[in-house]
């Protein structure tokens, strides 16, 4: 029997990296996966798995994250775990900033999980029981990235621990995980420069970058009762890199 037999589990951003993998992963130890994502393309592929259902979700949209809750209700009867994982970034320079960039980046990847929560915790609090993960960035703990993907994922940061307050006497428990550098399409370009790859492997005590299952992994263990007395917890993901 899987880790997560017979869990319902709502993965956003399933459709790529890091959310595919902990799709692949949850499915594996028995869960139910809804692997939600806005790219609907991607979205057909993760449907063909056993035990996973694709389905559209644009996390800034409150009127989605509605529809979706309640299909999931419906359909399977309860939640059991979320995973706010979607996210997109940026490489724009700071003097490049402007409102809108600011706007679409706060919406996306701090009100998307803030929405996630609001909207999945009431049938988690119902049931007495479950378990959120929310997906931040070491760019949180330390002081790198002076732009507003650092500033969206301090945002998650902090709901996060928030929520684990607000929801923890309910039997909710709302977890936080910082991963470092991951190899993903979010991180490809770094790819095009051998150069800055190798110092960035050269400054990880670790000397490697981070792999999808890394964090799918931790992800894992959160969402399963083996966690149950974890809380309002953070686990950087990085390799060490963040220690130094
Ligand atoms: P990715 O680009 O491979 O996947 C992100 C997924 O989110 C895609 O499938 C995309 O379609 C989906 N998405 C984007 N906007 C969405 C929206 N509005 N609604 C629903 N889905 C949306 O990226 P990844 O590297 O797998 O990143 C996953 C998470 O991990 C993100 O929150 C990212 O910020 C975080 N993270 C990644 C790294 C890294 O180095 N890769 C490091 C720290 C944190």
């Amino acid at each position: 029997m899987g880790r997560i037999h017979n869990k319902v589990a709502i993965i956003t951003g399933g459709a790529s990296g890091i959310g595919e993998r902990m799709v692949d992963l949850f499915s594996k130890e028995g869960a139910i996966v809804i692997a939600a994502d806005i790219n609907e393309e991607a979205l057909e592929k993760a449907s063909q798995k056993e035990n996973v259902y694709g389905m559209k979700l644009n996390v800034a949209s409150e009127e989605e994250w509605k529809e979706l809750v309640k299909e999931v209700k419906d359909r399977f009867g309860r939640i059991d775990i979320l995973v706010n994982n979607a996210g997109i970034s940026s490489e724009k320079p700071y003097q490049e900033i402007n409102i809108d960039d600011w706007g679409k980046m706060l919406s996306i990847n701090g009100f998307g999980p803030f929405a996630g929560m609001k909207h999945v915790a009431p049938y988690m609090t119902e049931q007495k029981k479950g378990s959120i993960i929310n997906i931040s960035s070491y760019t949180a703990q330390i002081g790198q990235g002076f732009n507003h993907y650092s500033a969206s994922k301090g945002a998650v940061r902090a709901v996060s621990k928030a929520a684990a307050t607000t929801f923890g006497r309910q039997g909710v428990r709302v977890n936080t995980l910082f991963p470092g550098i991951i190899e993903t399409p979010m991180t490809k370009s770094l790819e095009d420069s051998k150069e800055l790859l190798g110092r960035l492997v050269q400054a990880t005590p670790l000397q490697r970058l981070g792999q999808p299952e890394d964090i799918a992994n931790a992800a894992l263990f959160l969402a399963s009762d083996e966690s149950s007395f974890i809380t309002g917890a953070e686990l950087v993901i990085d390799g060490g890199f963040s220690a130094q």
